[in-house]
């Protein structure tokens, strides 16, 4: 399973790269579009379960480990490991990554009605990027502790 998930992340990366090389925006959207495979059964757990798979495969490639998606209407629209080390990048945690996918995914930085999953307690740099996207609430850790909706300046 995982590598499937990790020709996904490599799709992920791959409409990155064309968008930062400002490719043109049909070749764009159809890399970014790549469809996310999707729990048998969606719940609050199956998403969990994939936002640890996703910290799993932050550890594969020796990042930090950690992993979040992003869920709005039932679907993981927006999923990422952790890419810290591999992006020398020091605000790319799993939450702000999967943010980021959800948004370029859903062609909006607007995702109200979203949920985002993670797999730890998100940092407070990660809280207010969800509430800047507009997400509704935060769930995290093994046991789908709600977070609530996301808020700025909590630390
Ligand atoms: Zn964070």
């Amino acid at each position: 399973m995982l590598t499937r998930r990790a020709l996904l992340y490599a799709g992920t990366a791959l409409g990155s790269a064309l968008g930062t090389l400002g490719l043109g925006r049909a070749a764009h959207s159809a890399a970014v579009s790549a469809s996310i495979e999707q729990p048998k059964t969606p719940s609050a757990r199956s998403f969990v379960g994939r936002a640890f798979d996703m910290k799993r495969l932050a550890e594969k490639t020796g990042d930090q480990s950690f992993g979040a998606v992003v869920v709005r209407d039932g679907r993981i629209v927006g999923q990422a490991p952790s890419r810290v080390v591999v992006n020398r990048d020091p605000t790319a945690h799993a939450e702000m990554e999967a943010i980021r996918d959800a948004a370029r995914r859903q062609e909006t930085r607007h995702l109200s009605g979203a949920v985002l999953y993670s797999s730890s307690h998100p940092c407070p740099m990660c809280e207010a990027a969800a509430y800047w996207a507009g997400i509704d609430r935060m769930v995290y850790g093994s046991a789908a502790t709600d977070g609530g909706a996301p808020m700025l300046g909590r630390c």
